[in-house]
Order: C-alpha cells, then structure tokens, then sequence
C-alpha cells in the first residue's frame, strides 16, 4: 500500500520528470518458467478464499488458476500493491477481480466506494464489470457499476444519488473524474486503486493527467493499488512505480515470452487495391467462428463494413464515431454470438475477450494517428505498432485456445512494422501466398 508522505510531490512532478534513468531489468522478480504440472498442481482452494467467491470461481469454469493468477492473487488479496505484465487473455482480469472481492466486506457499508478501477475503452469497462457481476453472483449486498463518457451524465449521477449506490465502480478516466470534481461520486473510502491496460492510461498524457488527479482523490494510506497490463513501456514502467509502494512487480522480462502459443500468424502481401478481393475470398475459405478485422481509421472502418454488407457478409462495426449505446449495444451482440464479423479500429484492440474470435485480419497495420503522429519518433512509432499488433491479434487464441490472425502487408511501412515485430518479439510471421490454404485444425478444434 502506498505511503503517507512524500507521495504528493512526487506525483505532482512525474509528468515533468526529464529522468532517464533505465529501471534495472533486475529489480523485478522474475515470473519463474511454471510447466503444466506445476501450475496445474496448484488450485484456487489453496488461496483460501471466501465461500462465496470460491462458489463463484466453480460456476466460471475455472479448475486451476494460470500462472500469472497463481502469481499474483496470494499477494494481491493480502493487499499488497502490484504491478502486473501479464499476456493478453492469460486471466489478469481475474487477479484484480478476485483480489478486491476477497478483500471487501460481504455487506458493505451503504454509500461507499471501496474499489475503483479504470481502463482506456468504454467496451473493456464495461466487461469486467461483467466479470465483477459474475463473481459477485454469491455476494448479492456487493454493487458494482460502470461509468463512461458518451451517456447522459444525469443517468450516472441518478444511480450515485440513488437507494442503490455503487461500492465498485469501474470507468473510464474522463467521465470519473467529472463525476469525482462535482462530488457526485466520492472517493475518499476507496481501498482498492486498479487500472487495468494502465500503460495506455499512463503513457497517452492527458489520460494520465485524469488519472493522476483521480488517484489523489483516493485515501493515501490504506489504499491497495494495482496496475496491470499485457505491454508496459518504459516510461509507464517508471511511472507506475510512482503509484505504487513495496509493489509485487511481475514483469516478462524477455519479450519473446510474450508469444502466444495457440495462435498461427501469416501475413499476405497485396497491393491496396487488392486487399478487398482478397479479404473476401479468405472469408470464404476459411472456417470461424467470430472473426474481428482491424483497420486504422473509423471511415475505413465504414467503409470496409458496408463493402462486406454488399458481398453478402453480415458484418458489423465498432468504432469511435458511433454514439455510446451503440457501441455497446453491437459489442453486446457480437460478444453474444449474434453477428460472426466485426470490423473495428483500435477501441477494440486491448483487453477485449470474445470467447468465440479465433481469427483476426490486420487488414490495416496499427499506425500513430491524430495529434501524436506529427511529433511521434520513429521509435515511438515502431513500438506503438509492435504494442498494438500484439493487442490486436491476441483477440484471438484467448486462455490457451487455438486462434489465426492474417496480416495483410501493403506499403514498405506495413512491412517495417511486422518485421519490427518478428524481431521484438522473435518469432516468424509465415507468408500466406496464393496457393496456400491453412490447415484448419491448426487455428480451430475440429
Ligand atoms: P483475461 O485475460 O482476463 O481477459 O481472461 C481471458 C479469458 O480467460 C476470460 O474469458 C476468462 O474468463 C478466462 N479465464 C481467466 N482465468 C481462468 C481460469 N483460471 N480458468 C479458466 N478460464 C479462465
């Protein structure tokens, strides 16, 4: 837990800090290489949890913790701080989830907001506060409650003032700070401080600008934080220090790890043009479930949907030019198996788990847009492309499953990116030529 102190200082310079200082790969404890049998010989019965939560845990599903759940819950529901890499859909949402519902009383006080957690989409808060309804199905009095930006602010502030107010809330940065300065929402009894995909909390600056006027809001003593995510960069590796006191820090430290086992990865060259044609015939041709493609802007993203709506592919799309209830309303729907494609830019691109999506089209590389991309480095530029490929394609092949994503490769910048790619994360990318099929029990149980 943090520290009473020098706390406030150091926060109010971080964003200012010009110190470059490299945080020693040593510092962190290393997530131990665990095989199948060490992981599986341990259960969630030895974290002695609640019967209300264990209850909960069975009707998941979930037989044995995974390693970064194993790692991190025996600290985490003690209350100690943590700071947590883990790979996207290894059950991180899970660590933090269990974690605060151990700790919280099973009839909680009426009006306080003992857990507060915040991440970067409206879609990613609102299904872990899915994952919170459904581990609180034994704890009926524990209330949980999602805020974000694009709903009327009346309708929150209706439920902040109601008979049935929230102890967990979770939300996104903006629409929680404006409810957190009118006082609408109160924070001084948060006990539990979560920021889930917090690199991309920490590291866009006027996020981190909310969040770190959210966080002083919260007590300073007695307060568990936890910062997770599947890429940390440097600069939100340092900065999560900051928040963080004595921090449990699971870091991979070799990025090769972050390799994700049930995935077959190809990539397909095709001039733009082309791109279309050959989108339509690999749809054709290859068996799915749910497929996710991404593409870089939201007017591609119409464009592409209405494309596919024409050829007689029932797709939808998701993007940031759609209202809010929109949005979760087909997220909602494509999460529920009602529609099989969805084309979307990067608001889906982190956190998002849809059980079913075992193949995702990078029809567009991941690039810098807007503001940034005039003054991003080309370092800065790489990384975010290596960062967000990685988010992209582990839509698919979520805990362990078997998953494909295709990349199609257009300009020399396209294949800058995946090489980048190959050699952070060392490993090869197969081309896809013409010709080629894919056997289909490699990316699907058949
Ligand atoms: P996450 O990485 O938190 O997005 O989780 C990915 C998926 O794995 C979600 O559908 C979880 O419900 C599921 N999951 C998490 N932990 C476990 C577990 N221990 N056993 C089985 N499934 C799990």
């Amino acid at each position: 837990m943090a520290e009473e102190g020098a706390e406030d200082q150091v926060l109010l310079d971080y964003v200012e800090e010009a110190d470059d200082t490299e945080i020693a790969e040593t510092e962190a404890p290393k997530q131990k290489d665990r095989g199948y049998v060490d992981v599986h010989s341990s259960g969630f019965r030895d974290f002695l949890l609640k019967p209300e939560l264990m209850k909960a845990v069975a009707d998941c599903g979930f037989e044995h913790p995974s390693p970064v759940q194993h790692e991190c819950i025996p600290q985490a529901i003690l209350g100690d701080d943590l700071i947590c890499q883990a790979k996207s859909g290894t059950g991180k949402t899970a660590v933090f989830v269990i974690a605060t519902l151990q700790q919280i009383d099973t009839a909680p006080a009426e009006d306080e907001v003992v857990v507060l957690v915040m991440c970067h989409t409206r879609e990613l808060a609102f299904q872990i506060q899915t994952e919170y309804k459904r581990f609180c199905k034994y704890l009926p009095k524990v209330r949980s409650h999602v805020f974000f930006g694009g709903i009327p602010i009346k309708q929150d502030r209706n439920v902040l003032s109601g008979d049935e107010k929230p102890h967990i809330v979770i939300g996104t940065p903006g629409r929680i700070q404006v409810l957190a300065n009118e006082k609408s929402l109160k924070l001084d009894k948060v006990k539990h401080f979560v920021l889930d995909e917090c690199d991309h909390l920490l590291d866009n600056t006027d996020m981190r600008a909310d969040v770190q006027a959210i966080y002083m809001k919260t007590p300073r003593s007695g307060r568990q934080v936890m910062l997770l995510s599947a890429t940390f960069s440097k600069e939100s590796r340092k900065v999560s220090k900051m928040f963080t006191h004595n921090a449990l820090e699971i870091f991979i430290d070799n990025e090769e790890k972050l390799k994700l086992e049930g995935l077959q990865q190809y990539y397909c060259q095709r001039e733009e043009a082309q791109k279309n044609s050959k989108l339509l015939e690999l749809l054709d041709s290859l068996e799915f479930n749910q497929v996710i493609i991404f593409v870089k802007s939201t007017q591609r993203c119409q464009a592409l949907t209405k494309l596919l709506v024409d050829q007689n592919f029932p797709a939808i799309e998701i993007h940031g030019g759609m209202n809010q209830p929109e949005r979760i309303k087909k997220f909602t729907e494509f999460k529920d198996f009602k529609h099989r494609i969805l084309v979307s830019t990067d608001v889906l691109a982190r956190g998002i788990d849809i059980e079913r999506v075992n193949i995702v089209f990078n029809y567009d590389l991941p690039e810098i847009r807007g503001k940034r991309a005039s003054t991003a480095t080309d370092e800065e530029k790489s990384k975010h492309g290596t960062d967000m490929y990685l988010h992209r394609v582990a839509r698919a092949g979520r805990f362990g499953t078997k998953g494909l994503s295709i990349t199609f490769v257009a300009t020399s910048e396209d294949a800058d990116i995946l090489q980048a790619v190959q050699e952070r994360y060392e490993y090869e990318i197969k081309q896809l030529v013409d010709g080629d099929s894919i056997e289909q029990s490699s990316y699907m149980n058949v």
